[in-house]
């Protein structure tokens, strides 16, 4: 993967802004890859073009349902997956784009969706697109490529874009401000703590999905059922007037993936009737705006030369006690304004 990435790159260089819109327009999937590779290069040259990209290709943006799907590693998300937009793709006449946030990746160099062997039928599904997790970059910059993926897969016209993250914790809620709606696999077998689940994490999901029911008991699957149901009740009501719901599967054989595509219709219906399905789109939007304003300023402070310099100086007299944190960060942003 990693080889591919860096030819694309490489070419990517000789490319503009005509060959990457006309293509994704054209439905030419190498060329919405490659557009991808470039939205996640770090390369200055390569981000600007990218931002002018992906601003030609919002207004053929929107018309999807985003969804994020969460769990601990091999309680069965990419099997699930793979059976749902074979499913949704072979009944419903949806297409599938799956994205992935790993913020294991940018520490191993791995990637959740690297792996050639997950989703096998999937990859070969002509209405369905698998783009890996980037192998590098912080989680911040993941994030960032992925939320911009999402409008390019739009515009080229896939109607179900998937982002996938390990559940863990740390990208949950950066999934959270890019999508629609939120799928949390879990087991019936081990308790929430044993998974690893934190609280946060359940409180964004809007369905809970018990996987492979097909191995464990019925008994244990419905005690796990209601576990769940009590759990999720505790939470404060949502304001979009949904009801998180808790439904079971088994992922690898296909049963209830219906059930599971009935539930996300429901609340798409529901939250575009009563308005929450737009708004929470322009909540995500003014999210990434403060966001990238925010990162871009760190950023520009602690690249300064002015400000290494003086950060260190006065670093060492904060922890000597010479002098307060509060007034070394006031000595430091007066410096950063001058
Ligand atoms: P991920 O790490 O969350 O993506 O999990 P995988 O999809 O790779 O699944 C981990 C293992 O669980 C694999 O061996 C799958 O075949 C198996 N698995 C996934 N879903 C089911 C299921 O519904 N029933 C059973 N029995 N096994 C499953």
């Amino acid at each position: 993967m990693k080889n591919i990435n860096k030819i694309a790159l490489k070419k990517n260089q000789d490319f503009n802004i005509d060959y990457y819109f006309n293509g994704i327009k054209n439905k030419n999937i190498t060329i919405l890859s490659r557009a991808i590779t470039l939205l996640e290069s770090t390369k200055i040259e390569h981000q600007l073009l990218a931002e002018e990209l992906v601003d030609k290709c919002l207004p053929f943006s929107g018309n999807s349902i985003r969804i994020g799907i969460t769990g601990v590693p091999g309680v069965g998300k990419s099997t699930f997956i793979e059976s749902f937009g074979n499913y949704i793709t072979e009944n419903k006449n949806k297409s599938i784009a799956i994205l992935a946030i790993d913020p294991s990746s940018t520490k191993s160099g791995g990637s959740i969706l690297g792996d050639k062997t997950r989703m096998n039928a999937l990859s070969t599904n002509s209405k369905a697109f698998i783009r890996p997790s980037p192998s590098a970059g912080t989680l911040g910059g993941v994030a960032k490529a992925t939320r911009q993926s999402i409008v390019l897969c739009e515009a080229f016209g896939f109607d179900t874009i998937i982002i996938e993250t390990v559940g863990v914790g740390q990208s949950e809620t950066e999934v959270n401000s890019m999508v629609d709606f939120f799928l949390l696999l879990m087991l019936a077998g081990a308790g929430d703590e044993l998974q690893g689940i934190k609280r946060g994490i359940m409180e964004m999901a809007d369905v809970l999905i018990i996987n492979k029911t097909d191995i464990e008991q019925t008994d244990k699957v419905k005690l796990a059922k209601q576990h769940y149901k009590n759990a999720l009740h505790l939470f404060p009501s949502n304001p979009n007037g949904w009801v998180p719901k808790v439904e079971t599967c088994s992922a690898i054989k296909n049963e209830n993936i219906s059930k599971v595509w009935d539930i996300i219709y429901e609340f798409v219906s529901l939250t575009k009737t009563n308005g929450w399905f737009d708004e929470k789109r322009k909540i995500q939007s003014k999210y990434w705006l403060s966001e990238t304003i925010n990162s871009s300023i760190l950023n520009t402070f602690y690249k300064n030369p002015k400000i290494k310099d003086l950060l260190k100086e006065l670093e060492d007299k904060v922890i000597t006690n010479q002098i307060s944190p509060f007034k070394a960060a006031r000595i430091l942003l007066k410096e950063f304004c001058a």
